[in-house]
Formats: C-alpha cells, structure tokens, sequence
C-alpha cells in the first residue's frame, strides 16, 4: 500500500494537525513515508501528534504552532516550514477549523467573523504562501484543502460555518484553474459527520438524528478522511484537479 502512493520523499504540512481529522491525516501521510510539518494553534497538541507519529521516519517530522488566520503567521509558518526542511512542502493540507453555532436570527458579528477567518481566510493565507513557495522554486505539489458537506447543502444553525467552507470549495476550483501550469492540483474533501473533538460538541439528540440519516448508518472516523486526503496528495490522483470529494457515508448525495 505505501509503495503504491509514491509519498515517499514527500514533504507534506498539515493546519489543524492537533486535531481528530488533521492528526489521522498527519499518521496516515506519514505511514506512507511522508515527513510530515505537523500545524496547530495550539503547540502542544501540535507536538504531541509528533511524539504519536512515531516509526522509524519519527525524526522526520516537526511541530509549528500558528494561527492560520493571521497572514504574518502564515507566512512564517512557511518560511519556518521550508528552513526547518530545506525545501517547501509538496502537500499542503488546510484542516485547521472551528465552529461558533447559532441560528441566523442570533449569530453575532464576531461568530461570523472569526470562523471565517479561520476556516476561509485562513485555507486562502496557507494556500497562497505554499503556492508562492512552489511556485517558485519550481516544484509540484497537491493542495488539500477540507471543506465540509455542509458547504455543499447548508446546516441549521451554521451560516458562518457553511458559508466558510461553501468559500473554500470556490478557492480551491480557482486555485486548481490558476496553478495547474505549474503542476500545482489542488482538490477539496468534504467530510460529513466524523467522530472528533468538534461533533462531540453536538447533543446526542442531534447525533442520533444525523446518524438516521446517514446511508451506512454511522458517523465517519478521523482515518475515512485521512484515507481520501493521503490520495488525493499522492500521484495516484495525478489527474484530478479542482474537484469536491465528499467522504459523507452516503449523506446528501
Ligand atoms: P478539531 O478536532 O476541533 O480540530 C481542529 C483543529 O484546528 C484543532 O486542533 C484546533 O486547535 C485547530 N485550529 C483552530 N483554529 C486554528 C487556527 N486559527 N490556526 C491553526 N489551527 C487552528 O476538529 P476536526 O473535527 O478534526 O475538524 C478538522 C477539519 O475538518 C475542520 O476544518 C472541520 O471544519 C472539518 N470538518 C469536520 C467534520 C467533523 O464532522 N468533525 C465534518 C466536516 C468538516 P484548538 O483545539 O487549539 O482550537
């Protein structure tokens, strides 16, 4: 299996890596044979996915604490990236993500600010940097970027939300139309309901519910969307660009 994904040599940075979904995605790149630039707002979580990547390529790996949203820290988080490496990351995945919930009627201004900045903003700041990096020096590489199902159907209680990751779907098509001259894919996951920290916030009531609906009939894990990504970066996806792959269990198709 990892022969086949050719990660080998790849270097690979992953945002919201302290995170359910980003540190399955930083252990399955790295079960492949990635070095893995290991992301999170918070440092600690960050440095504990390094110490639980383990194997023997554990040296490989590094920690970056950042906050994506900020554009000084996302292009410093690039520049530590590629000095702490010597080269940039040929994948990139954007999973950093939050949540503020409530219904449209109430939601405040700053709700919707700061998840938009972080889910949109912040991919778009992570994006850019990365690209400019490979642009550059001359390198290809595979941009993920997670989106959400939610993006694609809307979700009571989530217009921030919603819209953020509807935004991110629309960056990735333009960043795969804008890059793929230079070797540049850059393709989006759409997660439904996946067991983590983030859905553990929702009422069982609700759980219950958005499990009836599912088509497999439960919620996804952490390594379902991890498996799709570690496609998505490697060459066995080599002609896929600009394209939406939901990772739902049947959910909204
Ligand atoms: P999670 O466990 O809460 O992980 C998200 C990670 O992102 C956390 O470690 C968080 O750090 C980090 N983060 C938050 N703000 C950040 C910032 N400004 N800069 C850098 N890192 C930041 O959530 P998850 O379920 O793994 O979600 C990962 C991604 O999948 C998110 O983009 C989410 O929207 C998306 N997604 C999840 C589901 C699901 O059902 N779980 C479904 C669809 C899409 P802190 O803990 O310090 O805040």
């Amino acid at each position: 299996m990892a022969s086949q994904l050719r990660l080998r040599s790849a270097l690979a940075l992953v945002t919201g890596a302290g995170g359910g979904i980003g540190r399955a995605i930083s252990a399955r790149l790295a079960r492949e044979g990635a070095a893995v630039a290991v992301c999170d707002l918070d440092g600690a979580a960050a440095r504990e996915t390094v110490r639980l990547l383990g194997g023997p390529g554990r040296e490989d790996h590094a920690a970056f604490q950042a906050d994506v949203s900020e554009a000084g820290a996302a292009r410093r988080l690039l520049e530590q990236v590629q000095a702490c490496f010597s080269r940039p990351p040929s994948v990139v995945v954007s999973c950093a993500g939050i949540t503020r919930d409530e219904f449209l009627l109430y939601m405040s201004e700053g709700d919707w600010d700061r998840v938009v900045a972080v889910n949109l903003k912040g991919t778009f700041l992570v994006t850019q940097a990365a690209a400019q990096a490979l642009v550059s020096s001359g390198c290809p590489g595979s941009i993920i970027n997670i989106s959400s199902i939610v993006g694609k159907v809307g979700n009571m209680g989530q217009t921030n939300y919603a819209a953020s990751k509807a935004g991110v779907i629309g960056l990735t098509q333009t960043v795969a139309r804008e890059l793929g001259r230079h070797g540049i894919r850059c393709n989006s996951v759409l997660p439904g309901f996946i067991a983590t920290p983030m859905t553990d916030k929702m009422p069982q009531k609700v759980k219950d519910k958005v499990t009836g609906m599912i088509p497999m009939g439960h919620l996804g894990d952490p390594e379902d969307v991890a498996d799709v990504v570690a496609f998505l970066a490697s060459g066995d996806s080599g002609y896929i660009t600009g394209a939406s792959v939901e990772v739902t269990g049947g959910l909204f198709m």
